[in-house]
């Protein structure tokens, strides 16, 4: 196997590992990895159960795939929009899980409520503005949602998260829906006590020296 096929089974192995971790059904979301001459993503249309390696899609540096290829996920463009701005991305995780797609179509952030929001990298998680899928103007809101921040929910639609690694994308992906489970919860008690900046600010400042296992 070439450098570049272990990376495209590493990313079928992770989009079918979606719908067992409950993020998401069907074949909603979509699976992402940085490669030599842009990205190599899942395709459109091909349900995660039967795709091969060989299904895996590269899309270049100016947004073309090779002849014969499939077609990628009709949600390449955000992807790409986040290696070409976010030089630290190494893998993206797209999806629509239960929870944070919740929170997304009620347009609700998700704020400081507990210590592990931060590991996003932010004080809280931002939820990009609304755009058709597949759009540039939902590229652009996504990378202005990511500011500072490794993740972010995507109004009436879902998330995305991002990592230097399929395994670390995939993870962070996960963690904003266990957060978006707790804060769907929690809102319901109406009186969610909040940290605060200072409180935040020590987090982040032990997430940098301990890594995100502190
Ligand atoms: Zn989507």
């Amino acid at each position: 196997m070439t450098g570049d096929q272990s990376l495209c089974q590493e990313i079928v192995d992770t989009a079918r590992a979606l719908s067992p971790k409950g993020l998401g059904v069907g074949r909603s979301g979509n699976v992402s990895a940085r490669c030599a001459d842009g990205m190599l993503i899942t395709p459109s249309g091909v349900p995660y159960e039967t795709m091969s390696v060989d299904d895996i899609v590269q899309v270049n540096e100016a947004g073309n795939v090779p002849e014969n290829s499939l077609e990628p996920s009709s949600e390449w463009r955000f992807h790409q929009a986040i290696y070409q701005s976010r030089p630290e991305a190494g893998a993206v995780v797209h999806c629509h899980s239960r929870f944070a797609t919740v929170l997304a179509c009620a347009r609700t952030p998700i704020p400081a409520f507990h210590y592990m929001v931060a590991v996003a990298g932010g004080a809280d998680i931002a939820c990009a503005d609304y755009a058709v899928f597949g759009s540039e103007d939902l590229s652009r809101s996504v990378i202005s949602a990511l500011n500072g921040r490794s993740a972010c929910l995507m109004a009436n639609h879902g998330q995305v998260a991002f990592g230097n690694t399929l395994a670390a994308a995939f993870e962070l992906a996960c963690e904003v829906e266990e957060l978006s489970a707790q804060y769907c919860e929690a809102l319901k008690l109406n009186r969610v006590h909040l940290l605060s900046t200072v409180e935040m600010d020590a987090v982040l400042e032990r997430f940098k020296s301990y890594g995100r296992n502190a």
